[in-house]
């Protein structure tokens, strides 16, 4: 125990934190007699006190975030950005500190949370290009002596729902393009694991940026529900499951005339070719199955041993190699708090999220799959509470109409499966209803640009297993993995402003 204690990076949280709202720049205790722990899913310890806001509270929020509208809309583009370079050099000052919180609160091993981290700055970094970005278009003589220009203004008040398995970087992905376009924010965490939010509002507030811009209220569907509900919202960022995305906030929107961006779940498949270099393909699927514990929109979930141009014995063979292979590799990974740097897959967010899972991986050797690996045996680096942690799970012979090839379960489960040729494996993809990200390993052009052309899924990677776009790209998703507006640098400062045009006699 000593020794292990030794090989934990020092905890930045020492004391159990009581969480407040952050409105009008004023750090604010809830009134709610509603307050839920905050537990470290490897430790088990608590780590904060977060309340489930009231109805008032979130008024409240959205109140001052209106008042505040007038005076940001008002402040010149190029003032607006200033707060975010400074945000962004007040983020790098506190890197390391913002990464450690996530790995407390959320279990993500360290680098998993730098590499959050990195991307939540890229983030703030690409929207002080607002400036040049929101910039308009303008044709002089459109008839003799007469302009025409359109340009782009800010609307008014968004709000941003964060989910549990990125608490960092996800608001991040709306924030910075909200309020640089001049817009207020009023932005609820996931319950589940809102310290870091509460970090980078602390950061945004020591940038400088005017009280009443960017609001932070905790909370669950109730606080939701107040903002799908509020005639002062004009825009609503989710990020979450199909089942609240499609049912709760598209609709939702859809009734009280909001703006809506939804990005939702996922079931993806990673396709193996006979000609893919089998260590990095086998490496890469290791990153993206069990990276972030399997909680991750982009995470495989399916993997399909493509047979094409194989005879029969030949694709046997090489179907056996990769599950060996992958069995192997995934048996080996490291599990445990993922403070220590040696951990290579932290526990699931909770003990509830782990039960949940322990369920599927019955399921699936209920529906006749065969368990290869069963991460139910838990074995871990250091003496940790077994509460929330699974091991890597590898199933086989699953087929297509099983649960658990359908479903997204969200944690660290890999279902192996056979697809003969290419046109079935992507017919296999089709026949899900999600179409968030797919990837495919092979070193053949003729295939790839099938693949590519053909999928119907909004990422797709090619020898990557994990296809996150970078901040100046959009981030995509099809079917039931997306309703409303794509985010993305140029799509995002679409969503956030409005356009108007003006035809203009000069004299
Ligand atoms: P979730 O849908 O349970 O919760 C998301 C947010 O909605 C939380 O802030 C939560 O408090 C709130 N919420 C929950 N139930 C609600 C209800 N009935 N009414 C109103 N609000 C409600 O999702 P989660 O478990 O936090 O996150 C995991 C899900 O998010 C996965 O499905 C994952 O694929 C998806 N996700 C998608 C992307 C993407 O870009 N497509 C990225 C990250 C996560």
């Amino acid at each position: 125990m000593g020794d292990m204690r030794m090989a934990i990076l020092e905890e930045p949280i020492k004391q159990v934190l009581t969480i407040k709202n952050y409105i009008g720049g004023e750090w604010v205790e809830s009134k709610s007699k509603k307050i839920l722990d905050v537990v470290n899913p490897a430790t088990q310890k608590v780590l904060a006190k977060v309340p489930v806001s009231t109805r008032e509270e979130i008024d409240e929020a959205v109140e001052i975030a209106k008042e505040t509208f007038p005076m940001w809309r008002n402040t010149t583009p190029v003032a607006r950005v200033r707060y975010l370079f400074r945000l962004k050099e007040l983020m790098e000052e506190n890197f390391e500190e913002l990464s450690r919180v996530q790995t407390m609160e959320h279990g993500k091993t360290i680098d998993e949370s730098r590499g959050e981290t990195r991307r939540g700055i890229e983030m703030v970094e690409v929207a002080t290009g607002i400036p040049s970005l929101m910039q308009g278009s303008l044709l002089e003589d459109i008839a003799v002596g007469i302009d025409e220009f359109a340009y782009r203004q800010p609307i008014g008040v968004f709000g941003i729902i964060g989910p549990y398995n990125f608490p960092f970087m996800v608001p991040l992905w709306f924030i910075p393009f909200a309020v640089a376009c001049g817009n207020c924010v009023v932005v609820k965490p996931s319950s589940e694991d809102p310290i870091s939010q509460i970090k980078i509002a602390e950061l945004a507030e020591e940038a400088g940026i005017p009280p009443g811009v960017w609001n932070v209220v905790n909370g669950g569907r109730d606080v939701v529900t107040g903002m799908l509900e509020h005639p002062d919202i004009n825009g609503i960022c989710f990020v979450g499951s199909t089942r609240v995305g499609r049912d709760v906030i598209y609709r939702k929107c859809g009734e009280t005339g909001k703006r809506v961006i939804a990005q939702c779940g996922a079931k993806n498949f990673l396709l193996i070719m006979p000609d893919a270099n089998l260590d990095r393909t086998i490496r890469s699927c290791m990153t993206s199955f069990y990276g972030n514990t399997g909680q991750r929109c982009l995470s495989g979930a399916n993997l399909l041993v493509v047979g094409e141009g194989l005879k029969e014995h030949e694709y046997n063979a090489f179907y056996e190699k990769i599950v060996n292979a992958f069995v192997k590799a995934a048996s080996e990974i490291r599990v445990g708090y993922a403070l220590d740097e040696r951990v290579q897959m932290g526990p699931l967010r909770d003990t509830e999220k782990k039960q949940r899972l322990v369920g599927l991986v019955q399921k699936g050797v209920d529906e006749g799959a065969k368990l290869m690996l069963d991460g139910r045996n838990i074995k871990l680096i250091g003496d940790w509470p077994h509460d929330a942690f699974l091991n890597p799970s590898v199933f086989t012979e699953v087929t297509q109409d099983m649960y658990i090839a359908r479903e997204e379960l969200f944690g660290p489960i890999a279902n192996i499966m056979r697809a003969k040729t290419l046109d079935e494996a992507i017919e296999m993809i089709h026949n899900n209803p999600y179409g968030n990200a797919s990837s495919i390993f092979t070193q053949n052009g003729k295939w790839t640009r099938k693949f590519v052309h053909d999928v119907k899924t909004g990422n797709v990677g090619v020898n990557i297993g994990i296809v996150a776009p970078m901040a100046f790209f959009p981030f995509a998703g099809m079917k039931q993995s997306f309703y409303g507006v794509l985010h993305g640098q140029k799509e995002c400062i679409d969503f956030f402003t409005d356009r108007k045009v003006v035809i203009q006699r000069w004299f």
